[in-house]
């Protein structure tokens, strides 16, 4: 690690952004990330043009997870760019094989998963499950509704307020018209899936429908485990940054969607102003906070528009499985106050994802946050484990 002026952890695309914009002043950039290539969730194997050339500067070690605070030990400073996962919520049958997230059969089409001619059930919230939906179809599958929970009021709300970001207008009627026929239903979810030996039929709000598969994405959670472990502070589960994306930690600064929620567009400009900061850049990094400030204005809106309703909380019988990892069951946990209490008397998130999919579940369900982080800050393998 000695040798460079600024480490990115983390390749999407506020790490890419933040190590471009670093690099093209002349500093020289280490990006290390867990996938084995560049790109984060949204560009996966396929990094624009633009963005892969300017790329072409700063050395990527792909494959490489930063899995404790031994990396501040090097005095480089560091840019965390660790981005967000899928937010799962439990219900009836959501453990059968064929049900997964949204995002993760994306990845799985993404990297050679067959879907032509299956019947897919998108359910949840959000813009994603509309990309989602339009690369199912486009790789042959049947798509046979999306079931949006948030209500058609809030939808059009949203709508209304979109004249402030042609690009998302643009996109919105791209992506309406490769889903043209496919029944989208507002004030929907799934209560419960059904099937023998996997997903074979679903119960959404007042009708049934059959499918083979049922991909589920209430939205993102941040990755902070890394953030949490090197000292930067959180408020509301987000890593808490100033104007210069400087964490709280000294010699930290973090970007994208590990600080909030709200799109590539928002990442990539949070990423440039972390990355020129990161290095003492600090008039180029001003010029871009008025383009931030709309990203963040969109990101608002959005949250409002895909806030997540309470009836969710009430999809959980007492025998469905909260936590898969130590198969915990909702009437295991709904005795306990506390995540720690509930980890301590059930062992509710120390499985093999330490709480990764429960912890947030828990945190909607019960109000639980789970501030207790240990290293590994992500799944690695055992050379870098013994490596840190
Ligand atoms: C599953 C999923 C699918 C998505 N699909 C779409 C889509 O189709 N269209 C769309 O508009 N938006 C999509 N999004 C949202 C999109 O990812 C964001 O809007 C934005 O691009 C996030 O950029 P980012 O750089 O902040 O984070 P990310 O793109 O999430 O990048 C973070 C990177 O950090 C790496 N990382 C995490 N922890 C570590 C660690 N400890 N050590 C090393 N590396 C680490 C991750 O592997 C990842 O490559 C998706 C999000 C998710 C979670």
């Amino acid at each position: 690690m000695t040798g460079f002026d600024l480490i990115v952890a983390g390749a999407g695309p506020a790490g890419i952004a933040a190590a471009c914009r670093a690099a093209e002043t002349g500093a020289k950039v280490l990006v290390l990330d867990n996938n084995p290539a560049a790109g984060g969730q949204i560009w996966r194997n396929d990094i624009p043009a633009l963005w892969a050339q300017r790329l072409s500067n700063v050395e990527v070690r792909g494959g490489c997870s930063v899995i404790d605070d031994s990396i501040l030990a090097h005095g480089v400073p560091i840019v965390l760019a660790t981005g967000a996962r899928e937010l799962f919520l439990p219900f009836p049958g959501w453990t059968l094989p064929g049900v997964t997230g949204v995002g993760g059969l994306q990845a799985l089409v993404k990297s050679g998963f067959e879907v032509r001619g299956k019947r897919v059930v998108l359910a949840g919230t959000g813009p994603l499950l509309l990309a989602v939906a339009s690369l199912l179809r486009k790789r042959g599958a049947s798509v046979t509704c999306i079931a949006e929970q948030a209500p058609r009021s809030a939808l059009l709300r949203f709508a209304t307020g979109l004249w402030r970001y042609p690009l998302k207008i643009a996109q919105g009627i791209e992506l309406g018209g490769s889903l043209l026929g496919v029944p989208y239903f507002t004030d929907c979810w799934v209560e419960e899936a059904y099937g023998r030996d996997r997903v074979e039929r679903v119960r959404l709000s007042g009708f049934e429908q059959d499918c083979d598969l049922l991909a589920i994405g209430y939205g993102l959670v941040p990755n902070t485990e890394l953030a949490t472990l090197l000292g930067c502070t959180l408020q509301d589960g987000f890593v808490t940054v100033d104007a210069m994306q400087k964490t709280w930690r000294e010699g930290v600064w973090a970007a994208g969607e590990l600080t909030g929620i709200g799109g590539v567009e928002r990442s990539l400009v949070e990423g440039e102003i972390a990355g020129l900061a990161a290095i003492g850049e600090l008039t180029e990094a001003r010029k871009l906070f008025s383009r931030r400030a709309a990203w963040h204005r969109f990101a608002s809106h959005l949250t409002g528009a895909f806030a997540l309703r309470p009836e969710l909380r009430a999809l959980p019988r007492p025998d469905t499985i909260v936590c898969r990892c130590e198969d915990i069951r909702y009437n295991d946990l709904t005795r306990w106050t506390s995540a720690r209490e509930a980890k301590l008397q059930t062992r509710c998130g120390m499985g093999l994802c330490q709480g990764r999919i429960c912890g947030a579940a828990n945190h909607f369900l019960f109000g639980w946050q789970d501030t207790s982080v240990r290293p590994p800050a992500s799944a690695a393998p055992v050379s870098d484990l013994m490596e840190s």
